[in-house]
C-alpha cells in the first residue's frame, strides 16, 4: 500500500516555483520587466550555454537599498502595489512580487545592486540562507542566475537544445527591446554579441533587431483617439479615456509568413495576443498580399485601470476594461499607411552601403541639372538633396521601348531573304499553322513546309530594329503556354528584345543638351525608373548619405 503523505515546505516551494519558471527565457522576462520598472535606460543580458548555466542581467535603474534588496528575495514582497485596492491600477509589469523567490527557489540567485549611495550589495541565496555583504557597483543592479533547475531535474530535461533555448531568449528579448525603443538593449550567448539596440527610437531599433532594409522601409506613427471611450467596469475610473496606439510600421513591400513580427504591446508589456495582433493585420487591410503577415509595432497606452494583466498566469494576455482598444489599433495602422507614400519606400537609407538606392516614384527628373558623365556610362545629376546616378544605357532602353509600344496596330516587318527556315517539335508546326493570323501580326511570316520545319520569311520590324528568325521559337513558346491570351505578352517581350538592341551602347558620349534631351524623354515615360526588363534606371544617395559618410554629425535623419 502507498501511503500518502504531506510534501515538505521546500519541496512544495521548490515544485510552485517550477510552475512559474519553465525555461530559462521565463527568467530572462522576470529580470528585464524589474529592470524596466526601475526606469533603466541599458539593459544588458548574457546567457551561457542554454542558460541553465548562467542568465546575467544588468541594468542602469534605481536599485535597491541594502534592505531593499534583502526583503525583495522574499515571497510575496513588492516595491509596486501600495494601497490594498493597487492590484486594479497595476502600471508596473510586475506585482505579484514572487519572480525573484521563484527564481532563487530552483537556481543559485546572486543580486548586486545599488540604490545610488556610496556602497551598494550582493546578496547570496543559498540553500538554506540568505547572505548580505557590500559590494562595489555604480547605480543599478545585476541578478546572475546559475545552475538553473539543479534541484528538478525532470524540469531540465524537458528543455530543448542550447540554440532553441536561445532562440526563445532572442525572440523575447527582441520584443522588449522593440516596445521600449528607447531603452538600449544588448544580448550576448557565451561571450558574443547577438544584438543590441542604441535606444535612440523605433527605426533603430527595428535596425538592431532586423537590419537595414526592414528598418529603412517602414515608417513611424502615432496616434490617439479623438472620439472617447468608455471604462465599463465599476473599479474603473468610469469616465472618458483616451487609447494612445503608437509604433513603426514596415511597407507591405515587406511580409514574413507567420504573425510572429506583429509586436504588440499594451502599457509597456509585449503580448502574444491573437485580437490585437489580427488588428494590426486588419490595418493594412489589401495592401497586403494573401496568406501574408506584416513587420509591425505597436504599442498600446491606456490608463492602468482600464486594463487587467491579471487573466494570464505568465502575463501574456490581458483584458481591457475599455471598448475600442481593438478599432483604435486597425484605425490607427491603417491611418498611418494611406498617408504615407509607399511608392517612395527606399527612401530612409542608413548608411553608406544602402545610400545607393533605385529611384521610384514622383518624377524629379524635370527638374534635374546635369553635371556631368562618367566613364561614358553614368549621368550625374543634381536634384534637390538627392545626387541621382543615371544608367544611360538603361535609361535609352526604357525611352526605346515606351515608344514602341505606342505604335498600335500590325507591327511592321522586313522580309527575310532568303526564307530562313527553322525546326520545330510537332506541337509549335501545329501552332504556327493554327495563328497565322496573329503571328503576321506580330510582323512573322511564317509556314509549315512539313517535316518539321517552319519556313520564316518575313521578321518583325519595329522602328526599323529587326528581330531574328529564331526570335519565333519563344513566341511559339509563349503562345504555347498562354494560348491567344498570350498575344499581347509575345508583342510586348518582343517589344523588350528589340527595344534593348540597337539602344545607346555604354560608352557613348554624350554632350549636355543630349544628356538632358535623354532625361526630358526619361522623365515623360510611364515607368521612367525600370528599364524594360526591370533594372534600375537611375540611382539616388540623398546628402543624408553622403553627412554620414563624411562623419559630418546625425543632423538629417536623427
Ligand atoms: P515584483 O516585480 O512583482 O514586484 P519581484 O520578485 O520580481 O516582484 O521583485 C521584488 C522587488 O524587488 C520589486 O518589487 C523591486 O522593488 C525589487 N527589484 C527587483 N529587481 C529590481 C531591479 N532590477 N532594480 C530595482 N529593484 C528591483
Ligand atoms: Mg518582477
Amino acid at each position: 500500500m502507498t501511503r500518502i503523505r504531506r510534501l515538505d515546505p521546500e519541496t512544495r516551494r521548490k515544485i510552485a516555483a517550477g510552475e512559474v519558471v519553465t525555461r530559462p527565457a521565463a527568467v530572462v522576462r522576470e529580470l528585464v520587466e524589474n529592470s524596466l520598472d526601475a526606469e533603466a535606460s541599458r539593459i544588458a543580458v548574457e546567457i551561457d550555454g542554454d542558460g541553465t548555466e548562467a542568465i546575467r542581467v544588468r541594468d542602469d535603474g534605481h536599485g535597491m537599498s541594502r534592505e531593499g534588496a534583502a526583503l525583495a528575495v522574499e515571497r510575496h514582497t513588492t516595491s509596486k502595489l501600495s494601497a490594498p485596492d493597487g492590484i486594479e491600477r497595476v502600471s508596473t509589469l510586475g506585482f505579484r512580487g514572487e519572480a525573484l523567490p521563484s527564481i532563487a527557489a530552483v537556481s543559485r540567485l546572486t543580486l548586486t545592486t545599488n540604490d545610488g549611495g556610496p556602497r551598494g550589495t550582493t546578496v547570496r541565496v543559498g540553500d538554506d540562507e540568505v547572505t548580505t555583504e557590500p559590494a562595489g557597483r555604480a547605480q543599478g543592479t545585476t541578478v546572475e542566475v546559475r545552475d538553473l533547475f539543479h534541484s528538478l531535474p525532470a524540469r531540465r530535461k524537458q528543455l530543448a537544445s542550447a540554440n532553441a533555448e536561445f532562440a526563445r531568449v532572442s525572440k523575447l528579448l527582441s520584443r522588449y527591446a522593440l516596445c521600449h525603443p528607447t531603452v538600449r538593449f544588448s544580448l550576448a550567448h557565451d561571450g558574443r554579441e547577438t544584438f543590441s539596440t542604441p535606444g535612440t527610437g523605433d527605426t533603430d531599433a527595428l535596425l538592431g533587431v532586423y537590419d537595414r532594409t526592414v528598418a529603412g522601409q517602414s515608417t513611424t506613427f502615432s496616434f490617439v483617439t479623438d472620439d472617447t471611450a468608455s471604462v465599463d467596469s465599476d473599479s474603473g475610473a468610469g469616465h472618458d479615456t483616451e487609447i494612445r496606439v503608437e509604433g513603426v510600421l514596415c511597407y507591405p513591400s515587406i511580409t514574413r509568413a507567420t504573425r510572429d513580427h506583429v509586436h504588440v504591446a499594451v502599457n509597456g508589456r509585449p503580448l502574444t495576443d491573437g485580437t490585437l495582433r489580427g488588428a494590426v493585420v486588419a490595418g493594412y487591410g489589401s495592401l497586403l498580399p494573401a496568406d501574408r503577415s506584416p513587420i509591425a509595432v505597436v504599442r498600446v497606452g491606456v490608463p492602468p485601470e482600464a486594463v487587467d494583466h491579471n487573466v494570464h498566469p505568465a502575463k501574456a494576455e490581458v483584458a481591457f476594461r475599455v471598448a475600442g482598444v481593438v478599432d483604435a489599433v486597425e484605425r490607427a495602422v491603417g491611418d498611418a499607411l494611406t498617408t504615407t507614400d509607399l511608392r517612395r519606400s527606399g527612401e530612409v537609407s542608413m548608411d553608406l552601403d544602402a545610400g545607393l538606392r533605385p529611384l521610384d516614384g514622383e518624377s524629379p527628373l524635370s527638374k534635374v541639372s546635369v553635371i556631368g558623365q562618367f566613364r561614358d556610362l553614368y549621368l550625374l545629376c543634381a536634384a534637390d538633396d538627392d545626387l541621382l546616378i543615371v544608367d544611360q544605357h538603361a535609361a535609352h532602353e526604357r525611352v526605346n521601348y515606351e515608344r514602341l509600344r505606342a505604335t498600335v496596330g500590325d507591327l511592321p516587318s522586313q522580309a527575310v531573304e532568303p526564307p530562313a527556315t527553322l525546326r520545330v517539335s510537332a506541337p509549335e508546326a501545329a501552332l504556327v499553322d493554327s495563328l497565322g493570323d496573329e503571328l503576321r501580326a506580330m510582323g512573322y511570316d511564317a509556314a509549315t513546309v512539313g517535316d518539321g520545319t517552319v519556313r520564316v520569311s518575313a521578321v518583325p520590324a519595329p522602328l526599323g530594329r529587326t528581330a531574328t528568325p529564331a526570335s519565333l521559337r519563344d513566341v511559339l513558346a509563349t503562345l504555347d503556354r498562354e494560348g491567344a491570351r498570350g498575344v499581347d505578352d509575345v508583342r510586348d517581350e518582343l517589344l523588350k528584345d528589340v527595344a534593348c538592341h540597337p539602344s545607346l551602347k555604354a560608352g557613348d558620349a554624350l554632350s549636355t543638351d543630349e544628356a538632358r534631351a535623354l532625361l526630358d524623354r526619361l522623365g515623360a515615360c510611364e515607368q521612367p525608373y525600370a528599364c524594360p526588363h526591370g533594372r534600375p534606371t537611375v540611382l539616388s544617395i540623398d546628402e543624408a548619405t553622403l553627412v554620414r559618410g563624411f562623419e559630418r554629425g546625425n543632423t538629417r535623419l536623427g
